[in-house]
């Protein structure tokens, strides 16, 4: 019998490791919103090297910490980004849900991307704050 207790030792701490680091979200929902942040890594928000917010109209540009409202209809494959907003007037919840559209709010940085001539301003590093 000792040669079990330090395989199943082991064992236990390692179980206790990853529930620490990753506080076991229900997989569904975990793995949505995985997804769903990887649909806004890099996305473009627009063309040119700053973009207003939508409230106070700031100019933000590449490093700002941003927060980012999209949508989609439910006929449509992919969302888009529908207002940007600084640090100062990021909403904290999504308000003006309509049924039959997604609505994401997200929380990202700003980065530059360059595309043949142009600059595009886009979001890093996205998180999702809420999803309607
Ligand atoms: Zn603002």
């Amino acid at each position: 019998m000792t040669d079990s207790s330090p395989w199943l030792a082991s064992v236990c701490e390692s179980d206790l490791k990853s529930s620490n680091t990753q506080p076991q979200p229900t997989t569904t929902e975990a793995r949505h919103q995985y997804l769903l942040e990887q649909q806004f890594e890099g996305a473009r928000v627009t063309s040119g090297e700053t973009v207003p917010c939508y409230d106070c109209g700031d100019h933000l540009h590449e490093g700002r910490p941003v927060s980012a409202r999209a949508c989609r209809y439910s006929d449509e494959p992919t969302y888009t980004i529908t207002a940007v907003y600084c640090a100062g007037c990021a909403p904290a919840d999504l308000t003006e849900t309509v049924q039959g559209r997604s609505d994401v709010l997200l929380a990202a940085d700003l980065g530059l991307a360059m595309a043949r001539q142009t600059h595009w301003t886009i979001l890093v590093e996205p998180t999702i704050v809420a999803a309607a």
